[in-house]
């Protein structure tokens, strides 16, 4: 096959995919100056002007004459082949539509805006020819700031004048009008900084990782230790190492309220920010980290788990932090796992990746196993934090009123360090108020209209809110299905609930409540975090907010008021989310120098699970976890699909299901099983109805092929959608 040239002259015949739902590419002609391999432009399609790529040769076939030609070509650098690689692979495995990826890639707030330049404002030559106390202000702010530039807004303010003076003086030539571009290069990070003395742990972990940095080829490691143990030592180290080598390096976090702490570390290591991009960031930053991305003007890059799309010129490391954490499943629109494709995409570029973690995915710690990942283990707590001693707090024996969730084994251990200015965490993932509103007339359950799911009280709020849809209603007086009044009843523990039963048990008490709704914005959130962290507060109360990554120095007993809360259910991962959620929960006690100690709450403390927090035995959960999973032939030693219909009618949801459950032909060719339609867990969401089919494989069958040839066999009807979830990570 000839090589694709990188370059196409005016006229040639290109194959441009746009970000359109159509088959594949569309033919045109390069527009006048030609146009590079890769090139964002902009193409006529019927009497729209649609964005897209240019993706290789055109291919021909009809009448030339007929072509029409790019309109332009956008000013940012062109997709590398490296990306487009990574985008049809990625495709192929999600079994996503190429114009479906490509605007994953092409999410950049006004990548199609000309060249965005902005005035800005230095000393000129000429003199005024009138002198005013305005004006000799602007001189006098223009000459001590030297060769400063400052914008209208940013010279007016400072000489105090308004900015009719300032362009006075430019007229006359005083003041010299300029135009810069608005998107400007990330400040250098500087790597040889000093970092920190590492200890032996850390130092022999950052030496293996080094050595595998030099290599400048793919490879991942598995950088395992408990919460404090300086895991992110270890990988700032991999990131300046990085930079030495010139390559860039991308920090993923599962969760934006962490990277203001972050970003301060960084800055502290490198001597200046990197850049961001989350949901958080302003447009305007988000563009320029973008365009810097692609031009090598930013070096590091702290991210959501969409900055894998960003335009790397020269990607040399992705950390993924927290790495079982489920945020990094992408839910809605293109299924992916963050974590999976950023091993994809560093095996593609020659990157190193490494997957941070005191929990490990079963997925990640067997592919370390089996030798796919290096793995590096940090055993011991940085300095004299020890792990916490860990209780359960059998529920059985314990006196406890209905609707009260403190024990008094509990209760005593929060009194005890209140009398020593110690803080406490009383753990519950658990939002709201209650989760469930009943009317003790009639025994309705409030639900939400949309959805198959309960209504949450928000009393903070004073709105039942539901979890499912965000759909929210004023707390009603009466019951909606009987009409009596004053019988509706919070039955169960939300955070805001237990936050009340603290305020009575400890009158005395500072009690903080983090919960993600609770704070209208990151900031916010942020903010009210450094206080606690700084003695704020003597109980914090919080969600699994708290469980991620946060310090508290003072913090010295953790309650987990209810521990069994993933164990019931059928989800596949209820023990492994337990067993990290409680560990990474415990991890919170005892970070500084203070030993902490975390306490269970149970109704069934000699369940596996519960045992093997307790005992600290990481490796004996996971053999065990594992053998399981291996028995039942499912990930990650056998495969998972889903495929979720849903539709406004139910029916037709399930006729399709059914249909596709019959032709199950080229699922059995790969020894493929089907199993469903069944209802959803949850049946409707937003009107919905859900049926869901599971399709499971052995492991190394070429699954997504079978899958495709499947689907390819039914025709979907209008109102219904079909929806494949590749290596589901949770059953709703
Ligand atoms: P992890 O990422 O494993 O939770 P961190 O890297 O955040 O751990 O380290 C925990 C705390 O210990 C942080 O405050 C960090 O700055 C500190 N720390 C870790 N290693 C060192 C070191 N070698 N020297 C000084 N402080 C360290
Ligand atoms: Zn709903």
């Amino acid at each position: 096959m000839p090589a694709i040239p990188s370059f196409f002259a005016e006229g040639a015949l290109v194959a441009v995919m746009t970000t359109q739902p159509l088959d594949g590419p569309l033919d045109y002609k390069a527009p006048e100056g030609g146009c590079h391999l890769g090139a964002f432009v902009e193409v006529p399609l019927g009497p729209r002007k649609v964005p897209g790529v240019v993706w290789g040769v055109g291919l021909g076939g009809f009448d030339l004459s007929k072509a029409r030609s790019i309109i332009r070509v956008l000013d940012v650098a062109p997709m590398r082949e490296e990306m487009q690689k990574f985008l049809i692979r990625m495709g192929d495995y999600t079994l996503t539509p190429m114009p479906a990826m490509l605007r994953l890639a092409t999410r950049a707030p006004g990548l199609s805006d000309p060249p965005s330049m902005r005035k800005v404002y230095r000393l000129g030559h000429g003199t005024p020819d009138r002198e005013t106390d305005a004006r000799r202000r602007v001189l006098e702010v223009l000459n001590t700031f030297g060769g400063l530039s400052f914008t209208l807004k940013e010279l007016s303010d400072e000489a105090g004048v308004t900015s009719s003076v300032v362009k006075g003086l430019v007229k006359q030539g005083v003041v010299a009008e300029e135009d810069t571009p608005r998107d400007t290069s990330f400040p250098r990070l500087d790597p040889s900084r000093p970092g920190k003395e590492l200890t032996a742990d850390q130092a022999q972990a950052v030496t293996t990782l080094s050595a595998a940095i030099q290599t400048d080829d793919y490879g991942t490691t598995l950088l395992r230790g408990v919460t404090g143990s300086g895991k992110t030592e270890v990988y700032l180290e991999a990131v300046a190492q990085t930079l030495r080598r010139g390559r860039q390096a991308l920090v993923l976090l599962p969760e934006i309220a962490l990277t203001a702490e972050f970003l301060t570390r960084i800055e502290a290591r490198f001597g200046a920010r990197p850049a961001e991009w989350h949901s958080g960031v302003t447009m305007t930053e988000r563009r320029r980290t973008w365009k810097m991305v692609g031009q090598g003007g930013a070096q590091v890059v702290v991210g959501a788990r969409s900055a894998l799309f960003l335009p790397f010129q020269n990607l040399g490391l992705i950390v993924v932090d927290e790495e079982h954490d489920n945020s990094y499943k992408q839910e809605d629109g293109v299924l992916y796992n963050a974590r999976d494709m950023a091993v994809l995409r560093a095996s593609i570029c020659g990157a190193q990746v490494v997957l941070a973690s005191a929990t490990p995915s079963l997925e990640s710690w067997s592919n370390a196993e089996v030798g796919k990942y290096t793995r590096l283990d940090l055993n011991a707590r940085f300095g004299v934090a020890v792990m916490p001693e860990l209780h359960a707090i059998d529920m059985r024996t314990e006196d406890l009123p209905s609707n009260r969730w403190i024990s008094p084994t509990l209760q005593q251990a929060v009194t005890t360090r209140l009398a020593k200015g110690e803080q406490s965490l009383l753990f519950l993932n658990r939002r709201g108020y209650a989760p469930v509103t009943l009317c003790r007339a009639c025994g309705h359950q409030i639900g939400c209209g949309e959805c198959d799911a309960r209504m949450v009280e928000h009393r903070f709020l004073k709105r039942l809110v539901c979890h499912q849809c965000g759909d929210t209603q004023p707390m009603p007086d009466v019951c909606p299905s009987c009409q009596a009044e004053g019988k509706l009843a919070a039955v169960g523990p939300g955070v805001e609930r237990l936050s009340e039963e603290a305020q009575e048990l400890f009158p005395e008490a500072r009690i903080a409540t983090l919960s993600s709704d609770l704070f209208g914005s990151a900031r916010a959130l942020k903010e009210q975090i450094v206080k606690i962290a700084e003695g704020a507060a003597d109980i914090i109360i919080g969600t699994q907010l708290v469980a991620k990554g946060h310090n508290f120095p003072l913090l010295t007993l953790v309650g987990v008021i209810d521990a069994d809360l993933g164990l019931q259910g059928s989800d596949l991962r209820g023990a492994e989310r337990t067993f990290q959620l409680m560990r990474q929960v415990a991890g919170r006690a005892g970070r500084a120098e203070k030993k902490g100690t975390a306490m269970l709450q149970s109704f069934q403390p000699e369940h596996p699970v519960i045992r093997a927090i307790l005992s600290g035995d990481e490796e004996g959960f996971w053999r065990a976890e594992a053998d399981e999973r291996r028995h039942a032939g499912v990930p990650p030693y056998g495969r998972l699909a889903g495929i979720i219909l849903s539709s406004p009618d139910m029916q037709q949801a399930f006729d399709l299901g059914n249909d596709l459950a019959r032709r199950n032909g080229p699922l059995q060719h790969v020894g493929a099983q089907v199993f469903g339609p069944a209802p959803a867990p949850i049946a409707r969401i937003r009107g919905r109805h859900r049926v869901r089919l599971l399709v499971k494989a052995p492991k190394g069958v070429a699954l997504q092929p079978a899958l495709s040839a499947w689907i390819a066999q039914v025709r979907v009807p209008h109102q219904t959608r079909l929806t494949v979830d590749i290596d589901p990570q949770s059953f709703f």
